[in-house]
Parts: structure tokens; C-alpha cells; sequence
């Protein structure tokens, strides 16, 4: 390794989040990286600050424009005197500098390379140090992922198939130690929703509220609400698999109606 990783865990447990959100310092040479400074919290702020010491910070990365895990890159990058990096603008994140797939940012003697993982977010990106990867929600440790674009998301897990990594760091939950595994076992999770999701069509399911209590029962009922975008994302990606009719709302889409073609 060129560099090394510390863990900073964000105090924001909370059913979304896990334990809470995970940011990470790259350190190589006396130069930081920050990737996913979290939500705004003084007190992760200082911790932030102080796990710095007397290091020369260099930029700040988000992952994705998600609530838990950017609004605090921008002031932060602001105070530190060093620029946000992200894929686009979201709710509370503006980039400095845009980054797109293939873009490397370099901290002391080690380099992080971009990879553009549309799915969890249009906007998500995981980053790759030497054989680890930053996965952000693409991949997270230890709970579901809520998908917006199941075509794209499935794509971007493909893509992950390819690449010679030992080693996970999600934006949730602890680090994972065979990458290729969790990679394959999240393919095939999706996969296996995707029959069980056609099947609660194929025996009276009409809504995506009734499939998500049909198929997602082994699922906290608190997640059920949200676990509808997926379904809602795994039934577009039918669409155009031609299996099924279903036009996806704006917004919630707990009351959409779907139907089985030819039935
Ligand atoms: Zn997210």
C-alpha cells in the first residue's frame, strides 16, 4: 500500500445509516484525503479536525449527494482551504472539481482512481487505492442498499467483478475482506428479488406496496416504505425486460400499479 486508512465513525446511527456514516482518511506522505465528511455535526467536524494533526490535508471526496454522507464537504473543504471533489452538485454538496470515471486524485505518493457506479444514486462513486475500494452505498456492510436505477446498479456491480481488489470500505458498516464474494452475493441478491418480485406479480400482487409486504418480510417493516423504491427500480428494469407493465411515479410509488405482460 502507498497509503494508509483511518475510519472515523460519524455520530449518526439511525435506521438508514447503520451505526452511522463512515469517513475515511487517506494518508500518504503527510497528505489527507477526506472522503465522505457526513452530515454537518460539530462534533464530527472536530473530530475530523483533530485526527488531521499536524497533516497537510489536500481535498475533500464524496462518494454521492446523499444527506449522510456530503452536506458537510463543502464547509469543511472551505475551512481546510483545500477542494471538494464529487461527481456533480446535489441538495447540499457543489463541487470545486467535478470528477469523472477514470480520474485520479493523488494524495503524497498514492493515487485514487474514480469509478463512475450509477445505481444507489446517479451521481455514486467508489474510489480505488492500490487493492481497496471505497464503496460508499454501492456496496455497504451489513445492510440492504436501496437501488434507484436497477439496470445501471447491476451494471456497476459487473464492473466491480473485474477489478483485482482485496478489500471493501463501505460508507456503512465494517470492512469486508473478499471483495469478489460480496460482489457476487449482491448480484445474485438482486437477481433473486428480481424472481421473487415477478413471482408476488404472477399471484395477485397489483401494487408495489403489496409486492414490497410479499417479498421483503425479511426486512425491519421501518425499511418496507423505502424498499418500495427498489422494488419500483427492479420493476423498470422488467419493464424493459418486456415482462411486466408498470409506470414508475415521481415521488413515492407505494400505490403503482403494475401487471404481468400477456396475462
Ligand atoms: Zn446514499
Amino acid at each position: 500500500m502507498t497509503a494508509t486508512v483511518e475510519r472515523l465513525l460519524a455520530p449518526n446511527p439511525g435506521l438508514y445509516t447503520g451505526q452511522g456514516t463512515n469517513t475515511y482518511l487517506i494518508v500518504s506522505q503527510d497528505e489527507v484525503l477526506v472522503i465522505d465528511p457526513g452530515p454537518i455535526i460539530d462534533d464530527h467536524r472536530e473530530t475530523i479536525l483533530k485526527e488531521l494533526h499536524d497533516r497537510q490535508p489536500v481535498g475533500v471526496l464524496v462518494t454521492h449527494t446523499h444527506p449522510d454522507h456530503a452536506p458537510m464537504a463543502n464547509p469543511l473543504a472551505k475551512s481546510l482551504g483545500v477542494p471538494a471533489y464529487g461527481y456533480s452538485n446535489g441538495p447540499e454538496f457543489d463541487p470545486d472539481r467535478n470528477l469523472r470515471d477514470g480520474d485520479r486524485v493523488t494524495v503524497g505518493t498514492a493515487e485514487l482512481r474514480v469509478y463512475h457506479t450509477p445505481g444507489h444514486s446517479d451521481d455514486h462513486l467508489c474510489f480505488l487505492l492500490d487493492e481497496v475500494l471505497f464503496t460508499g452505498d454501492h456496496i455497504m456492510g451489513g445492510s440492504t442498499v436501496i437501488v434507484d436505477d436497477m439496470s445501471r446498479y447491476l451494471a456497476s456491480l459487473e464492473r466491480l467483478k473485474g477489478l483485482e481488489i482485496s478489500r471493501l470500505y463501505p460508507g456503512h458498516g465494517e470492512l469486508m475482506d473478499d471483495p469478489r464474494k460480496v460482489v457476487v452475493e449482491y448480484i445474485e441478491h438482486r437477481l433473486a428479488r428480481e424472481r421473487q418480485i415477478l413471482e408476488a406479480v404472477d399471484r395477485g400482487a397489483a401494487t408495489v406496496g403489496e409486492i414490497v409486504e410479499a417479498v421483503y418480510a425479511d426486512v425491519d417493516d421501518r425499511l418496507h416504505r423505502l424498499a418500495g423504491h427498489s422494488v419500483a427500480a427492479h420493476l423498470a428494469k422488467s419493464v424493459d425486460d418486456g415482462f411486466v407493465r408498470f409506470e414508475r411515479p415521481e415521488g413515492d410509488p407505494w400505490q403503482a400499479r403494475v401487471a404481468r405482460m400477456g396475462h
